[in-house]
């Protein structure tokens, strides 16, 4: 994230709706303005007040923190060992290149280095499975690497969940992440997406609970939490991101958050609203079954291997073919 719009902030000496003292970040939506010591105070109390609320999970649980070593998940590890919980985290090296994967870890090991007692795990995924995002999806033509990468990653987390005997698995999406799929969901129509969006999807035998605590976060406020807290985290985009819909997406938003402030609230909590208390989305069709994968055995809807390892299945070598 370009930090200008915190220096072109800071330039306008706004006050700390607190202390009075100079503040760092004007939240419109919430008519509020406060200073960094403020500011690190308000932001754990909303990630708090949301574990509440949708039940996320106890003061007892095991959390495992899918932490990527951006600015999202990076901040949500340190918000939730500052409230106390027992949150260790998970980062994935999906081996793309330019560096990319390289320094995400890097950030992910340092700011756990700095802290005592904040396990990380690194799952390498060239060296554990034999090959990384990019040449998967060179072997798997036809498949895009960001739908690999996605598929990969629920994967993994997954079974690092429920091996490591974790109550949930919690992710770093954002607010605006959140509107800008539900946006893309609803042009789409995609109903089975709609019907599953939510801050906590439920685990099942198999399946670990997954939670996102920063839901009612936007965007340049877990941004201003890290840069106010010194957490050093990668800016970059992904270069395989089909980041480019999803930023356009979130332009769009933001637009009409200007015109008509909390309208990205307002659509995400009516999506919850229609759901829960409407009955939108929901399925009259028998619950589909699920099997053990033959070779992982995490749960799955396909006869014999899961997705993932079908992935493997074929070898990791070009000339294997498709699977
Ligand atoms: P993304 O799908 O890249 O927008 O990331 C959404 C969330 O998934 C992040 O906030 C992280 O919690 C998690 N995540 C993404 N990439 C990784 C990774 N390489 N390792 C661990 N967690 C990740
Ligand atoms: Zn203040
Ligand atoms: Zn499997």
């Amino acid at each position: 994230m370009s930090s200008s719009w915190w220096l072109s902030f800071r330039g306008a000496d706004v006050k700390c709706k607190l202390c009075g003292g100079t503040a760092v970040i004007n939240m419109h939506q919430h008519r509020l303005s406060l200073c960094g010591e403020h500011f690190l105070q308000w932001v754990p109390v909303q990630v708090a007040r949301a574990i509440k609320k949708y039940r996320m999970f106890g003061p007892d649980e095991r959390i495992l923190v899918a932490v990527s070593g951006g600015k999202d998940s990076l901040a949500l590890w340190d918000i939730l060992l500052g409230l106390g919980y027992h949150a260790d985290g998970l980062h994935i090296n999906l081996g793309v290149g330019n560096g990319y994967s390289a320094e995400s870890q890097a950030r992910a090991e340092a700011f756990a280095a700095a802290r005592p007692g904040a396990a990380l795990r690194v799952v390498d995924l060239a060296r554990e499975y034999g090959a990384g995002i990019p040449e998967l999806a060179r072997m798997r033509r036809g498949r895009k690497a960001c739908s690999l990468c996605g598929m990969v990653k629920r994967h993994i987390m997954n079974q690092a969940a429920c091996s490591g005997g974790y109550d949930a698995i919690a992710t770093g999406h954002n607010l605006d992440d959140e509107v800008a799929v539900l946006l893309q969901n609803t042009l789409r129509w995609s109903v089975s997406y709609l019907a599953r969006q939510a801050p906590v999807l439920p685990g099942e035998p198999g399946l670990a609970r997954k939670v996102k605590p920063l839901v009612r976060l936007r965007e340049r406020e877990t941004a201003a939490y890290a840069l106010v807290r010194g957490i050093d985290y990668i800016y970059d985009e992904c270069p395989h991101a089909e980041g480019a819909t999803t930023l356009f997406y979130k332009e769009i938003l933001s637009q009409l958050e200007t015109r008509s402030r909390g309208t990205k609230e307002m659509f995400y909590l009516g999506l919850l609203d229609a759901r829960e208390q409407q009955g939108a989305f929901r399925s009259d069709d028998e619950k589909v079954e699920m099997h053990p994968c033959a070779r992982c055995g995490q749960p799955t809807t396909a006869p014999g291997l899961c997705a993932f390892c079908r992935l493997w299945a074929g070898g990791t070598k070009d000339t294997q073919g498709e699977v």
